[in-house]
């Protein structure tokens, strides 16, 4: 069996719904489908949670109102058979009934996580509609039914992948099963979800627990790129990739996949592809344990990152400073990006600003502590690039007039990344295009 997720663009017209549909005709193995929401729902219903979070109900009312609209005129173009079209109106109505009582009772953490569960569960339920409207024999299988993770936010992979083999063994003559991305339980029992993005880590998730044959990650875009088509002009599409390159690309700003969902796939040696619904016979990209070829692949960008430099006296030829910078930034569960040292100073990066006043404090009393903000950390990546012949001087040789404000090189032979501040993003983008793959 494979997986085969599509994401918000993939399901959110009408008619790239039932070219699904066509592609799953296509297969000639059984297939998981995990879902996304329709491109903007899950959005539209993060404002909803906002709105009632902050006591706008009126604001709330009107923005459920513009959703149910959306839906109402999307499940009249999908469906002309007058019965599936009966079953989804019922689907879309009974959803937006629930967005309806959210209004009326107290805000709480777990009810939001409700609300943007919303999205996956009407995507689905359409979508199957559809399934019923041309004859696809297919099941259902609800993701709030095996999808858990536990106190820490983790999946549950060996309960995902019980309970899952389970519902299939219900469903052993179906060749088309559909699911939810993105929702599951907590340790609470909960509704809840795997984070912005994350229909990507489920379809992973459920890869990894059926042992499926292939992970197919189906996007709008035909896998990722060398550089982002948004930013340089020539890009080309990547053939191979090793899951430990891909994960230096996901995480550092190939917006196609979240970077959680490489574990998975990389521990149990499930393929992932990433493929073009629009051009369903482009090659896309493969990704698995083996780096097709060595030397630099792509280049990616992250965006609002906060670098902060720790300068002591004390550091010098003194052990244990690190270990205390660290501490400050473990109390506060804030991840490091990229660090790198001198004798009597340390830079780091982070992402996550949220607790960033109480790390800067506490880090005084280490020494002087200076934070730059509106960051961008470039990071060049590929196969064993600290072996390639003249890396440091292509590198570097590709870049003019911008300031690099870090470097960090040697922490994985995969990825060296550079740091400066975001103004210089788009030329350093630009200049490594043309200084590392000859491309404008
Ligand atoms: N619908 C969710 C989001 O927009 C999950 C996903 O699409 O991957 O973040
Ligand atoms: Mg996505």
């Amino acid at each position: 069996m494979k997986v085969m997720k599509f994401g918000g663009t993939s399901v959110g017209k009408p008619e790239r719904m039932k070219h699904i549909a066509s592609l799953l005709n296509k297969q000639s193995e059984p297939a998981l489908v995990v879902l996304s929401a329709l491109s903007g729902t899950t959005n539209a219903l993060v404002t909803i949670g906002n709105n009632i979070a902050a006591n706008d109900r009126h604001t709330a009312l009107q923005n459920i109102n513009a959703l149910h609209e959306h839906y109402k005129t999307f499940i009249r173009e999908l469906l002309t058979d007058e019965k599936a079209y009966e079953k989804a109106k019922n689907i879309v109505e009974e959803h937006f009934d629930f967005l309806h009582i959210i209004l009326k009772i107290s805000f709480s953490e777990a009810l939001n996580k409700d609300i943007l569960a919303q999205g996956e569960l009407l995507s689905t339920k359409i979508f199957c509609c559809y399934l019923d409207e041309i004859g696809e024999s297919y099941a259902l299988l609800p993701a709030l039914e095996f999808m858990t993770i536990d106190e820490n936010e983790e999946p549950q992979l060996g309960s995902i992948r019980t309970r899952l083999s389970n519902l299939l063994e219900q469903h052993k003559d179906k060749r088309v099963l559909v699911t939810q991305g993105y929702i599951c339980r907590n340790a609470r029992g909960e509704v809840d979800n795997l984070k912005r993005g994350g229909s990507d880590y489920t379809a992973s998730l459920v890869a990894a627990a059926i042992n499926a044959s292939v992970c197919e990650i189906w996007t709008d875009i035909d896998g990722m790129h060398n550089n982002d088509p948004r930013i340089v002009n020539k890009t080309f599409p990547i053939e191979q990739l090793s899951f430990d390159e891909a994960a230096e690309l996901a995480y550092f700003g190939a917006k196609i996949l979240h970077p959680a969902s490489i574990w998975p796939a990389q521990q149990y040696k499930i393929p992932v592809k990433l493929l073009n619904t629009m051009q369903p016979d482009a090659k896309g990209t493969l990704i698995t344990g083996e780096a097709a070829s060595s030397g630099v692949k792509a280049v990616a960008a992250k965006d609002n990152i906060y670098a902060i430099k720790i300068r002591s006296g004390r550091m010098l030829l003194a052990y244990g400073f690190l270990r205390k910078v660290f501490e400050v930034f473990e109390k506060y569960k804030t991840p490091i990006d990229m660090i790198t040292t001198s004798e009597v100073a340390v830079s780091l990066t982070i992402d996550n600003a949220e607790h960033l006043k109480h790390i800067v404090k506490e880090l005084e009393a280490l020494g002087t502590v200076e934070v730059d903000e509106n960051q961008t950390i470039v990071c060049v990546v590929g196969h064993n690039i600290n072996e390639t012949e003249e890396i440091i001087k292509k590198l570097f040789g590709s870049i003019r007039n911008i300031p690099i404000r870090m470097v960090s090189y040697g922490g994985s032979p995969h990825n060296i990344s550079l740091l400066v501040a975001a103004e210089y993003k788009n030329q350093l983008l630009q200049q490594l295009n043309r200084g590392m793959f000859g491309l404008s």
